[in-house]
């Protein structure tokens, strides 16, 4: 089997080529971070006309880096949720037409299923069921994978997710908007974690839950009440105030992590209650490419007798790979929708 998968959910147009055994034929992605950078923000009618100038590029470059025609497919693998319908829509179109065009079936994709999913690339080892902890720009879930499409939500954010307080911290900071969770993640390095106090978000609620907008707010407290020069972006301050913020980064990142440190303990228990049987926990979406957040959780595994499976940053962020792959775990058995008709107008889309 091979699927070429598409994503273009929240403000990445992405595409790949992948196999059923596992190997990656091609990967590209095409990302908004300049945009954003630019206006300070992407409304949702700007990343779709962005996504719409790139798509066919980007599914061509994926189809001619895998040495392949449309010919060659089994199948079109989309995403169809969660994200922002318009931007959604141009992906679904194009994997339409391309569908439609060469009688391809398609396989609609849930972007937070293809986040966990995509550890079984990178991991072969890694069957059902197994306990995944997704943390993106939007998400925050701890999920018991059972089986293909069988999940149990364990706990989700009530708020905010930690990548979006990462963003908002890194923006705080004066760090460069275009990366700024791994900017945050660079600085916190030269930092003291334990200089700011800051308080361990839902400490008293014994569930696997999050809350992340609380501590957005501490940080803003923590920042407004220092003597950083808020006007200057980090690369032109001084050394003095440079280290300041590195203290602060330092300090938020300690305690975001924290707190999926707790959660994830907790998690592990509650998962062996349903399922004794469990061996690993699949850490993924676009945080886990943070290597702090990978060594911290790794210890929170191996206490439990656990192992880590963590895709290398390049799958966790958002990626075509992940929604191929998916598409590959839903055809194998089965479960696709059958080619559209050659001749459908673009606007037959809902
Ligand atoms: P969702 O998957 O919830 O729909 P999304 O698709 O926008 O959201 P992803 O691409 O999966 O999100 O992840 C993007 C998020 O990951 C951003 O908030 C970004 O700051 C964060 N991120 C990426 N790299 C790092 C890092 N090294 N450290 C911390 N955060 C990071
Ligand atoms: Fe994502």
């Amino acid at each position: 089997i091979v699927i070429l998968g598409i994503e273009t959910s929240c403000d990445d147009t992405a595409a790949a080529v992948v196999r059923s055994d596992g190997k990656i034929l091609s990967q590209v992605v095409s990302s908004q971070a300049d945009l954003l950078e630019q206006f300070g923000g992407v409304s949702p009618k700007d990343a779709k006309e962005q996504h719409s100038k790139v798509i066919d590029q980007v599914v061509q470059r994926a189809l001619d880096e895998a040495n392949l025609t449309e010919v060659d497919l089994s199948a079109v693998a989309v995403t169809i949720g969660p994200g922002l319908s318009l931007c959604l829509r141009v992906g679904v179109q194009k994997a339409r037409r391309i569908a439609g065009k060469f009688n391809l079936p398609i396989v609609g994709v849930h972007h937070m299923e293809a986040h966990a999913l995509v550890a079984r690339v990178a991991e072969k080892e890694l069957q059902f069921p197994f306990l995944t902890l997704l943390i993106s720009g939007g998400h925050n879930l701890l999920v018991l994978a059972r089986n293909l499409g069988h999940y149990v939500q364990l706990g989700t954010t009530i708020d905010d997710a930690i990548g979006e307080a990462y963003d908002k911290t890194a923006r705080l900071l004066g760090l460069d908007m275009r990366r700024g969770g791994p900017a945050l993640e660079e600085l916190a390095r030269e930092g003291n974690a334990k200089s700011v106090k800051l308080k361990v978000p839902m400490k008293h609620h014994k569930d696997c839950n999050f809350s992340y907008a609380g501590l957005k707010t501490q940080v803003r407290l923590a920042i407004e009440s220092s003597n950083i020069d808020k006007d200057t972006p980090i690369s032109s301050t001084s050394c003095e105030d440079r280290s300041i913020r590195a203290d602060i980064a330092a300090s938020f990142q300690r305690v975001a992590v924290l707190h999926l440190e707790e959660r994830c303990e907790r998690a592990i228990a509650w998962a062996a209650e349903i399922e004794p049987s469990i061996k690993f926990l699949v850490v993924s979406g676009g945080v886990a490419s943070n290597q702090y957040v990978r060594t911290r959780l790794d210890h929170v595994v191996k206490r439990n007798g656990l192992q880590l499976v963590c895709p290398p940053p390049s799958l966790c962020t958002d990626n075509g790979v992940m929604i191929a792959w998916t598409g590959i775990e839903h055809f194998r058995q089965g479960r696709y929708d059958p080619p559209p008709p050659a001749d459908e107008p673009e606007d037959a889309v809902v």
